[in-house]
């Protein structure tokens, strides 16, 4: 068997123009656009390319982005107030912080201080419990952009053993509520799980979402399983090259051979994230308008 490539990057291109065509119809009834603001403080590289290509991504939505670059010292209060006045601006429907923060910075307050109609990237404990009880919220971005891809190829996924790796906040946690939200069974493995190879084994599906190069071997999944890999890690440069190489969690070319589909590592999730941030606000612009949410977002 030849696994099928999820073509993550093909998926979120046709989200970010449906997005784009909603926006356009937003900005119509209400007589504004919808409106991004991203926080970032200090100069990480990183940070600084994300940042860049979330307000490259906004603006070709036909949203307005405003950015907000903030020194390295800033100070705690001065962050907060920052994040006041956004809660409290029309324009602004979403409000993205850029983490990691600098570590004399508390990523929870900042994080609370977001209003939870404007936290698009769904980290507010508002959003959480809203995730954990059923109620409409919002659903951090990455474990979203999966459950877009999971439903996209196998519809309805009642019934379906579900094995997430991970237990973080931002991608384990919410991924399995949202598997079992669609009626999944669902297991989250973890750095304490013992015998991982033996519950991977049982999974219709398997999340990885760990920020281990190819941990997850070919052996241990079962025949035609789903495999959506979240992890991005570097490899040491092989000879003659400047970077290494970038791979996922799972070990993509056995993997092949087994699964019946699997998202491959860079192409797959990553650029479902920033399509799927725009999604939200585009939702949440709607919401604060009164207007109804279109089916099709
Ligand atoms: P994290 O470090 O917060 O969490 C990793 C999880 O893996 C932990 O819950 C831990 O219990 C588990 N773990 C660690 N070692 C393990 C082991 N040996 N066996 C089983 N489980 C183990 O990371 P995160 O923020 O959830 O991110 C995970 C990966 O996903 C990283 O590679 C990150 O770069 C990537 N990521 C990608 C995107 C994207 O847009 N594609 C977004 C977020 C994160």
């Amino acid at each position: 068997m030849t696994a099928e490539r999820i073509d993550g990057k093909a998926f979120a291109a046709l989200l970010r123009e449906r997005v784009g065509a909603l926006a356009g119809q937003f900005e119509q009834k209400a007589g504004r656009k919808a409106g991004l603001a991203v926080v970032l403080v200090g100069e990480d590289p990183a940070s600084q390319v994300y940042v860049r290509s979330k307000h490259k991504a906004t603006v070709a939505a036909g949203m307005e982005s405003f950015e907000h670059r903030l020194p390295v010292d800033t100070s705690e209060a001065d962050l907060l107030a920052l994040v006041e006045q956004l809660n409290a601006d029309d324009a602004v429907d979403g409000i993205l912080v850029q983490l990691p923060l600098p570590d004399h910075l508390d990523e929870q307050s900042v994080i609370a201080s977001i209003s939870p109609d404007k936290d698009v990237d769904g980290f507010h404990v508002t959003n959480a419990g809203r995730l954990a009880v059923g109620q409409n919220g919002f659903v951090p971005c990455t474990p979203l952009g999966c459950m877009m891809l999971l439903t996209d190829r196998l519809g309805d996924l009642s019934g379906l053993e579900a094995v997430v790796i991970g237990r973080s906040n931002i991608v384990g946690k919410p991924m399995a509520q949202l598997l079992l939200d669609a009626n999944a069974t669902v297991t989250i493995a973890h750095s304490r799980t013992k015998d991982l190879p033996s519950v991977v084994k049982r999974a219709d599906i398997v999340v990885a979402a760990v920020g281990r190069a190819e941990m997850v071997k070919a052996e241990w999944l079962k025949e035609g399983a789903t495999v959506i890999d979240v992890g991005i890690n570097r490899l040491p440069p092989a000879e003659g090259e400047e970077k290494g190489r970038l791979v996922g969690d799972v070990d993509y070319a056995g993997a092949e051979g087994i699964a019946a589909a699997i998202t491959p590592v860079p192409g797959g999730v990553g650029p479902m994230t920033i399509a799927v941030l725009l999604r939200n606000t585009l939702v949440a612009a709607h919401r604060n308008a009164g207007l109804e949410v279109p089916q099709s977002l």
